[in-house]
């Protein structure tokens, strides 16, 4: 099935917003092997949006609209789809009902102009809104769809997640089935390199790399006639795949790393403090995002300055004065240090040069070290990261520790 996602709203062309619909949708449906043909944005203009509509289904079967639901004047993506598929909007006293209680629930005046949501094609497929509002539709003619969303990104997100995705798996043929697969230490070229023949030759499964802020991902899909085949063929390639990059791979079920990393201290027991310099933090809240943490996650220090690594840690003046707080010495008296503090089997530190200024020629904008102490063992690493820009050299400073950390566990289980 070929598609067009239609975004709707001014405030997008005027660069208020940044459309995530778009990306969100795009995503997902590739995932459920629809494919995106075209990504179109349109002010609240009823006759562009006609227009737009028109223009998309010459060459796609569906589309599917985000914004322009609500109950004010400008709201008015439901009437021109209506009209585009040959259908006219009545009132339906299902969604009249759905918008009565979410009022009820949430004990607020229902006001005249929300009545206008409850007005859908006389032929649509109504989806129930449980985070607002605007209910969505989908509506069909000859073989054309039009699927209309609500704006609010969370709106829009769980009705697709809920109503959306049930009603077009039932629509297209055959059973999706995927794995998406994480990979940190190579790069996307590197990966693709490495699994070129596979991506060359693949007519099933499917196979498609990208680079996600510091990371590798692969997608292996498979569309086959039942969902046993389909996870039958994705599993083989899977095994292939293996074979050549395994030692890379964090995530078989596209798992963020700390999610990874927190799950294997949590099921360890093993617990873990942090000391940051340059990552001001990001450690700990990537940590921290994890519920049911505390069990195992004891502190996490941000030691910005010379003082602070000397306050807190005990880095040594010498050590800072001779070596400098970006270096290997540094790094190693700050875990040692924690250590002391903290009393956690696992204790990492990390010092660097996040830029943009600051950098040397000895030191450049991107060194970091990072020193990891699991019980006896410990380890000290030199990266030099890409100096994209300081937030990427933040984030590839947090994604290197969780590397250290799940090697080191690896090692120790
Ligand atoms: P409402 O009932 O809130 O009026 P609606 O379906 O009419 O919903 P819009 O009015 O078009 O939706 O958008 C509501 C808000 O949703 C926007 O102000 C914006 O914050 C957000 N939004 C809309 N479209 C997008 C988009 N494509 N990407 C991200 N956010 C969006
Ligand atoms: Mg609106």
């Amino acid at each position: 099935m070929k598609s067009a996602i239609l975004s709707v709203g001014t405030e997008i062309l005027f660069g208020q917003i940044i459309n995530t619909n778009s990306v969100y949708l795009s995503k997902h449906l590739n995932m459920l092997g629809i494919d995106v043909m075209y990504h179109y944005t349109v002010g609240d203009n009823p006759k562009r949006l006609e227009e737009m509509i028109k223009q998309a289904f010459t060459d796609c079967d569906l589309i599917i609209t985000s914004g322009g639901l609500g109950p004010t004047q400008d709201d008015l993506t439901k009437e021109i789809a209506a009209k585009a598929l040959n259908d006219e909007l009545i009132l339906n006293e299902t969604a009249m009902q759905w918008i009565e209680n979410y009022f009820k629930k949430l004990n607020r005046e229902m006001t005249e102009n929300n009545k206008k949501q409850a007005y859908m094609p006389s032929r649509a497929t109504v989806f129930q809104n449980d985070a607002g509002t605007a209910p969505g539709f989908a509506l069909e003619e000859n073989g054309k769809i039009i699927i209309c969303l609500p704006g609010p990104p969370r709106e829009m997100t769980r009705m697709f997640d809920l109503k959306v995705k049930p009603y077009l798996e039932k629509k297209s043929q055959g059973t999706i089935y995927y794995k998406m697969i994480r990979t940190f230490g190579i790069g996307e070229s590197a990966l693709e390199t490495a699994l070129e023949d596979l991506i060359n030759d693949q007519t099933d499964p499917t196979l498609a790399t990208y680079a996600k802020e510091g990371e590798a991902c692969l997608r292996i899909a498979s569309k086959k006639n039942t969902l046993k085949e389909a996870k039958q063929s994705v599993e083989n390639m899977l095994e292939t795949v293996k074979e050549r990059i395994e030692k890379y791979i964090f995530s078989y079920d596209d798992e963020n790393f700390h999610e990874v990393v927190a799950k294997k201290l949590l099921d360890n027991n093993i617990s873990i403090s942090c000391a940051e310099s340059c990552t001001g933090g990001l450690f700990s809240q990537r940590m921290t995002d994890i519920p049911g943490i505390s069990a195992i996650f004891d502190r996490g220090i941000v030691t910005y300055s010379n003082k602070a690594k000397m306050d807190e840690l005990g880095v040594k003046s010498e050590t800072l004065q001779k070596y400098g707080a970006v270096s290997e010495e540094t790094a190693i008296e700050m875990a040692e240090g924690l250590k002391k503090v903290s009393r956690s089997r696992l204790c990492i530190s990390v010092t660097g040069v996040a830029g943009p200024d600051g950098g040397t020629e000895e030191k450049p904008v991107g060194l970091v070290y990072i020193c990891a102490i699991l019980d006896e063992k410990r380890i000290c690493k030199e990266f030099r990261m890409r100096n994209i820009n300081r937030q990427w050299n933040r984030n590839y400073s947090v994604l290197c520790m969780l590397d250290m950390i799940n090697k080191l566990i690896e090692r120790s289980i």
